[in-house]
């Protein structure tokens, strides 16, 4: 399963950084792009049952879809693409090219001190 590795990877980071800072992390923020096909529930499932019995147990997450961007070849403006209809927003044009879509980021975690 997708998810359970992410789970996993994330974790680790987390775990790691709880050891050194000498702090039980409380919640973790995510962030992802729109094609990488995370599944929320399936996340925070798979976090739970790996964080069971580890210092991360209970460690809430939040988890944040990053639109998918385009730039427009006539406009040259970037833009977020409505996947349902995707336009550029200035001139309504279909001649632009996709971005990259965004990489699954850990971009907070936010520990606690006994
Ligand atoms: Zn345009």
């Amino acid at each position: 399963m997708h998810e359970a590795g992410i789970a996993q990877s994330l974790l680790a980071i987390i775990s790691e950084e709880a050891a050194r800072q000498n702090a039980r992390p409380i919640s973790a923020k995510i962030s992802c792009g729109t094609l990488s096909g995370v599944n929320d529930e399936a996340l925070r499932f798979a976090a739970e049952a790996i964080a069971k019995d580890t210092p991360c147990e209970g460690i809430k997450l939040e988890i944040e879809h990053k639109p998918l961007q385009a730039q427009c070849r006539d406009c040259n403006i970037t833009f977020d693409v409505e996947l349902s209809q995707p336009r550029c927003s200035a001139c309504g044009g279909e001649n632009f090219k996709l971005l990259p879509d965004a990489g699954l980021i850990l971009e907070e975690v936010e520990f606690q001190t006994d």
